[in-house]
């Protein structure tokens, strides 16, 4: 059931990161991820992951990542990406 999902972390992330609600999932992160080519990290992934709930599956992508910032700057929409991943971990890791 929806209700049962815990959206702490996500709802944490948005509220330091508003830039994430301007994200129009075309993919580009993705597409470009150094990580990606060598495992399922996707940026895009993580954050559909953490507005369902599933912090503990984000957070083992999220470890992937090699804080390049090639998804930042192809993002069509300026999305701080890295600084988010960064937060991802903080927040996680604070709780
Ligand atoms: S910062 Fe992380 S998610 Fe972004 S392109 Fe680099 S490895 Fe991929
Ligand atoms: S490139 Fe930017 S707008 Fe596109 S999916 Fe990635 S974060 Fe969202």
């Amino acid at each position: 059931m929806m209700d049962d999902i815990d959206l702490e972390l996500f709802n944490k992330l948005e509220a330091l990161n508003p830039d994430i609600k301007t994200c129009m999932a075309c993919g580009l992160c993705t597409a470009t991820c150094t990580t990606g080519k060598f495992t399922d990290m996707s940026f895009r992934k993580v954050i559909l992951m953490l507005q369902r709930g599933k912090d503990k599956e984000a957070i083992e992508k999220v470890k992937s990542c090699m804080m390049c910032g090639k998804c930042m700057m192809v993002c069509s929409r300026g999305i701080n990406t890295r600084n988010i991943l960064l937060s991802i971990t903080r927040i996680y890791n604070e709780r």
